[in-house]
């Protein structure tokens, strides 16, 4: 699958969507390939760096944070980079730096993230919907602290191999990202994505992973997250049924649960968050660039 992907990468540079300055001309110790749907906020970006020599180590810096790297094949690396939801448009650099004996070999590559206008929706709803009660807010801290706990710690290796997979055949609708106003209150971006799958409907684990949470949360109902490695989290939402507790591993495709409409929905339907080092990214950004 590694093999592939990279074949991928490498057709999309010939037809000239991604040139890096770096592939132009001789061949440099360390290059930098970068490949993404748009450079825009909420996006994931691919960074493969190919190394002469056999270094030790490979160091990525990207948005002010350490982009943990792994190796796929001999002389090849890569990271993953998430553009967060909220990154302001602007030029960023992507640093790599390569241990190679006694040698650090650095290399940079510039992503311009340009803007992107997410929806917004005002509504007018029950001021009680948006003020949780006292019992409520108790409940919504434990949460928030519970879920911090989850995302703290990522497995410190890469828990996948395979492509990544839709978790329900159903289409995804446009809502990542939308911006919620409620009775002229503005509410966090949402940060998934929702896929209108009927309840009932089969989950499969986007890839495999080990489940650091499945229980009920108070907005998000029944969840499931997967830490798939390296700072990689796939949040899976308002599920009817749980199959997985926490602690377990799931392989990819595995049936994690069934779509329903637990927490605070107005009807049924998969909601897919994915984490990427910190980052909000869409998780079909992750499905072109990861999938099959
Ligand atoms: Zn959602």
């Amino acid at each position: 699958m590694i093999a592939t992907s990279v074949r991928c990468l490498r057709v999309v540079v010939a037809s000239g969507l991604l040139l890096s300055r770096a592939t132009v001309g001789r061949a440099a110790p360390l290059t930098i390939d970068t490949a993404y749907r748009s450079l825009t906020p909420g996006e994931l970006v691919v960074v493969t760096v190919k190394v002469d020599g056999a270094p030790s180590t490979v160091r990525v810096n990207a948005f002010r944070r350490v982009i943990p790297t792994f190796k796929t094949d001999e002389g090849w690396w890569r990271a993953l980079v998430g553009i967060d939801l909220d990154q302001r448009p602007g030029r960023y650099l992507v640093e790599v730096e390569a241990d190679v004996g006694s040698t650090v070999l650095r290399q940079s590559r510039a992503l311009v993230v340009t803007p992107h206008k997410f929806p917004t929706r005002t509504l007018r709803v029950n001021p009680a919907f948006v003020n949780p009660s006292p019992a409520e807010l108790t409940r919504i801290r434990a949460d928030q602290q519970f879920l911090a706990e989850a995302y703290a710690r990522p497995a410190p290796t890469r828990l996948w191999s395979a492509s990544f997979v839709r978790p329900v055949p159903g289409e995804a609708n446009s809502s990542f990202g939308t911006r919620s106003v409620f009775n002229g209150e503005p509410r966090s971006p949402h940060g998934g994505t929702d896929f209108l799958s009927p309840s009932g409907t089969p989950i499969k684990s986007p890839n495999a992973g080990r489940v650091v949470c499945a229980r009920d949360l108070y907005f998000t109902g029944n969840t499931i997250i997967i830490d798939h490695g390296l700072g990689m989290f796939s949040m899976l939402a308002h599920l009817s049924r749980l199959d997985v507790k926490e602690g377990d591993t799931v392989r990819e495709s595995q049936i994690v649960g069934l779509v329903g409409a637990t927490g605070r929905v107005t009807g049924p339907h998969l909601h897919w968050a994915l984490t990427v080092n910190g980052a909000r990214v869409d998780p079909l950004s992750a499905l072109a660039l990861l999938g099959n």
